[in-house]
């Protein structure tokens, strides 16, 4: 494609960087650029056997993807113009110069361009001594460059998070300066940024990644304004026999212990805690007003309908057993009930355990939890419907009415939480036409 191209094509962005960082390169995106204009870069592309996806001539960006599906996305040199609080330019001004090009970029390590036909490199703004240096600065003053655009400010947490590099004292200070202007930035795109950011050990395989990048969120002003539910409890004390931390600084923390699969449930498996010690002056019942508010807030963020339940169910169940008092016949019951999410709840657990006082070793209520599993298995319980020996035609067809047969399963279930043998198929039947009669 390079060949074809009227003017010399260059990939620039995330791909040169991570490649110069000795970054992992799987990558589903490639960004080039190039002082041609679209029309000469999509004949190029065409010719490559690329399809055109999308073509957007105010900024000359064109997307293009191959059937082996890689992607790319083209942008001609370019001068942006923008206006305060508008996350898009106003004008657009095309030109030759690579530097000007740089210059409405974001970080000088990701303005590194790598010259595809002549195989080397050029670095108008020192993007090279940044990265060996691993600091992210801006490619103009921050003021300005924080200033133009509030999507940088998400950029900033999460590719400091994702690359390792701390940002430099300047990137911080212009960063908190414009931290309010997050809030022109589209729900859909700040819950995207924030769910790359909790995975952002990716890259590196550094476990610290995604607390990093919350830390950074929070010096910056930027999880105040996204969300402020939570940094409420910044400075808010917990009894010290548990707790090292602050609410706020607690919740962090549980990102830093988590599996990735919980880390947004861990992050927000608090924020009960500060609604509740504002209205009634203790964190009592603090996960059922947390589900509500977590769910108030990734309905806010746009999450995706799925996420938002299990994420909610999460928090309202992370104080389950705290105290071990529960008895062993409700844990079991329980078990069943939450069966299909208990490598989750689990992982929440410690998590929430392991930041009360930085420990890593098993949360109390895991091992309890874990051991009365074990044990239900070695006892042929079952933990699911599949695993019941009736389904629903055979309760019908000992006479259970369809609209009770779902509850009625569920309830035989439950029934063999204690004695795996009652899983027997007469015994269920029997049971099944009494419940049907009550
Ligand atoms: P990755 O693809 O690894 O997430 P990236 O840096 O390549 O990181 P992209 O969103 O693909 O991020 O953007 C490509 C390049 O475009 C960036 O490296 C940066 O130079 C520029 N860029 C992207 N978004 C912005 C922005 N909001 N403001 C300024 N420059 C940006
Ligand atoms: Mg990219």
């Amino acid at each position: 494609m390079a060949e074809a191209c009227p003017a010399p094509l260059y990939l620039v962005g995330g791909s040169v960087r991570d490649f110069l960082c000795g970054l992992p390169m799987e990558r589903a995106d490639w960004d080039l650029a190039s002082p041609c204009t679209e029309e000469g870069f999509i004949a190029a592309a065409k010719g490559a056997g690329f399809a055109v996806k999308a073509v957007y001539p105010r900024t000359g960006t064109v997307k293009i993807e191959n059937g082996a599906g890689i992607a790319c996305e083209f942008t001609r040199f370019r001068r942006d113009e923008y206006r305060e609080g508008v996350h898009a330019p106003v004008s657009v001004e095309f030109t030759d110069d690579i530097a000007v090009d740089a210059r409405r970029r974001d970080f000088c390590c990701n303005a590194v361009y790598y010259d595809i036909l002549g195989g080397e490199f050029l670095d108008p703004l020192g993007g090279i001594e940044d990265m060996r240096r691993r600091i992210l600065r801006t490619v103009a003053p921050a003021e300005r460059v924080f200033g133009e655009d509030g999507l940088r400010l998400l950029r900033l947490a999460r590719q400091a998070a994702q690359t390792g590099f701390s940002p430099d004292e300047e990137c911080l200070t212009g960063a908190k300066r414009h931290c309010t202007l997050i809030r022109d930035i589209v729900p859909e795109r700040v819950y995207h940024e924030l769910i790359l950011l909790l995975h952002a050990d990716e890259k590196t395989g550094d476990g610290k990644a995604p607390y990093r990048g919350l830390c950074i969120l929070k010096e910056t002003g930027v999880l105040a304004e996204i969300l402020p539910e939570l940094t409420l409890g910044d400075g808010m004390e917990q009894n010290a026999k548990f707790h090292d931390h602050d609410v706020l600084e607690h919740s962090l923390r549980a990102v830093l212990y988590a599996a990735p699969s919980v880390r947004l449930a861990a992050l927000l498996h608090d924020v009960g805690k500060p609604y509740c010690l504002l209205r009634n002056g203790r964190y009592y019942g603090h996960e059922i007003e947390g589900g509500r508010i977590a769910r108030d807030i990734l309905t806010r963020l746009k999450a995706p309908t799925a996420v938002i339940e299990r994420v909610t169910l999460l928090v309202r169940l992370h104080m389950r057993d705290l105290d071990l008092q529960m008895k062993e016949s409700k844990v079991r019951r329980e078990l069943i009930e939450y069966y299909p999410f208990l490598d989750e709840f689990f992982a929440v657990k410690q998590a929430d355990f392991s930041a009360c006082k930085d420990v890593m070793t098993e949360a109390p209520v895991v091992t309890k939890w874990k051991a009365v599993m074990e044990a239900m298995k070695r006892e042929g319980v079952p933990f699911t419907l599949k695993e019941l020996a009736v389904n629903g035609r055979d309760v019908q067809n000992a006479g259970v009415p369809a609209e009770r047969t779902a509850e009625i399963l569920h309830a035989l279930l439950l029934g063999c939480a204690l004695d795996g043998r009652k899983n027997e198929r007469e015994q269920l039947l029997r049971r099944a036409k009494q419940l049907a009669e009550e």
